[in-house]
């Protein structure tokens, strides 16, 4: 039996047992995650900055913050999200009990990404683990340190046959894919996102699929253009760009280009220094295929700002280019990395069929004082999620549903988004056997009822 076969086994068998049903042991899980989290902040810190070049400062904002958050959350709410939810009834139900009671699925496959391992590895384990269910968690081999981490310190703090750590790459990944669970969640590219709903459904088994693609980001000339490149140039070159949710393109009217460009170039000079190489806040791209990748998205274009690189240390300066061509290949497949196409358009109107043309983003962000205008560009179009004069902030808010839409993904969590997401929400009407005569009308014989009339 493979590594991977023993571990869900192992978890199935313990699911099996009902231990995981009583709430207070959910709680006490939660509570350990909870301590793993702040006693190992340190070690966090240093897996991430070996991984991505993060800061430590970094790190706790955009990882561990969030997590300790749902987790504390999570533990607060869950009597609430738990409890049976009563639901209309009808006139022939009148005197029944009618509600909806969220059960657990059984055992959850959690594949994890490189770009914030901690955040997308163990949000969904918080709720999984809310929602009464074993996992099995798979971090991506690419944050390598951060996964053997994990892999090493989890057990010590979670029951390690409910919630084993598998490590891996795509073979293993694969192998646990060829397996039998009851909910799989996904965080990674479309392309792969593909080959696990396809795997999945070889064994009917639902899946929630957090993806990317190109998020929008369009900048009315009528806004505070300085303080919107601010919060873009912020958005855009945290985590070196890889960032899901970063703002991937700006679509702009020719008349305010110039003013964007000057004003993300002074605010990469107040974030980043005269060389962002040499800052301790800026990152590195996560390998040398990246990397390249990346690299030759540039090619046969003269950035405005940045540009310079070094393949020794996967460093890629924040660059922004302008005029970009909309059928180029930087304005095809998601960039996830410290490059800013700027595309021009006309006008807003101009703006939403560029955005409709193209795959249904996992966010959307609009600058724009104009309230009318903005609840029209919302309207006029689709996404994961929006927000409006700011990027990313609505990631941050555990009662609004993070996910993607078509291309983007699908299913969400966040809160208790992610508790229902990993829940079996089961139909129960309880009945009593009395007052039996008012249900002679729907048995048969037809003849009696007739008879009656
Ligand atoms: P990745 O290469 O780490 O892959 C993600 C996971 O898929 C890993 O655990 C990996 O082992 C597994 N995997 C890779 N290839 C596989 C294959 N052929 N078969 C089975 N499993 C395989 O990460 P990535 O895909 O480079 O991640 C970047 C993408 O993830 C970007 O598109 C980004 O937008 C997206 N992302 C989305 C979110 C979100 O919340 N929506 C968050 C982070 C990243």
């Amino acid at each position: 039996m493979s590594r991977e076969q023993l571990a869900v086994q192992r978890a199935r068998k313990s699911f099996q047992t009902g231990n995981t049903k009583p709430l207070e042991y959910r709680i006490h899980q939660l509570n350990s995650l909870l301590r793993f989290i702040t006693e190992r902040r340190r070690d966090i810190a240093d897996a991430v900055k070996r991984d991505l070049g993060k800061s430590e400062h970094g790190t706790e904002l955009f990882e561990t913050l969030g997590l300790e958050g749902e987790i504390k959350l999570a533990i607060e709410k869950l009597a609430e999200w738990a409890a049976p939810r009563p639901v209309e009834k009808n006139l022939l139900t009148i005197s029944d009990e009618v509600y909806v009671q969220p059960e657990p699925l059984g055992v959850v496959l959690i594949i994890g990404a490189w770009n914030y391992p901690w955040a997308v590895t163990l949000q969904p384990l918080v709720g999984a683990i809310a929602a009464g269910n074993a996992a099995v968690v798979k971090p991506s081999e690419l944050s390598e340190y951060s996964s053997l981490l994990l892999r090493a310190l989890l057990p010590r703090y979670l029951d390690k046959d409910l919630y084993p750590v598998v490590t891996g790459g795509v073979s293993e990944t694969q192998e646990l894919l060829r397996l039998r669970f009851d909910h799989v969640f996904y965080t990674g590219s479309s392309t792969v996102g593909k080959l696990v709903m396809e795997a999945a459904a070889r064994h009917l088994t639902p899946v929630t699929l957090e993806l990317g693609g190109k998020s929008p980001c369009y900048i009315d000339k009528n806004c505070d253009i300085r303080i919107a490149c601010r919060r873009i140039t912020w958005g855009k070159f945290v985590n070196c760009g890889q960032t899901c949710i970063a703002p991937d393109y700006i679509l702009c009217e020719p008349c305010i280009q110039g003013q964007v460009v000057e004003c993300i170039r002074q605010t990469l000079l107040e974030f980043y220094g005269a060389d962002p190489k040499c800052s301790p806040d800026y990152g590195r791209i996560i390998n040398q295929r990246h990397f390249s990748r990346v690299m030759s998205l540039m090619e046969g274009y003269t950035p405005v700002v940045g540009g310079q690189s070094d393949a020794s240390q996967c460093y890629i300066a924040p660059t922004v280019l302008k005029d970009v061509p909309p059928h180029s290949r930087l304005m095809q497949e998601e960039i996830f990395g410290p490059l800013l196409p700027i595309v021009t358009v006309s006008d807003m109107d101009d703006a939403i069929r560029f955005i409709n043309e193209r795959e249904k983003p996992l966010a959307m962000y609009i600058f724009c004082s104009d309230k009318k205008a903005t609840k029209r560009m919302i309207e006029e179009t689709t996404s994961g999620g929006v927000t409006v004069n700011d990027v990313m902030m609505h990631y941050t808010l555990s009662s609004l549903p993070f996910g993607g839409v078509g291309q983007s993904g699908m299913g969400c969590y966040h809160g208790k988004h992610t508790f229902d997401q990993l829940s079996h929400h089961r139909a129960c009407l309880v009945r009593s056997l009395g007052m039996e005569s008012v249900n002679l009308a729907r048995y048969p014989p037809q003849d009696r009822r007739r008879a009656r009339r």
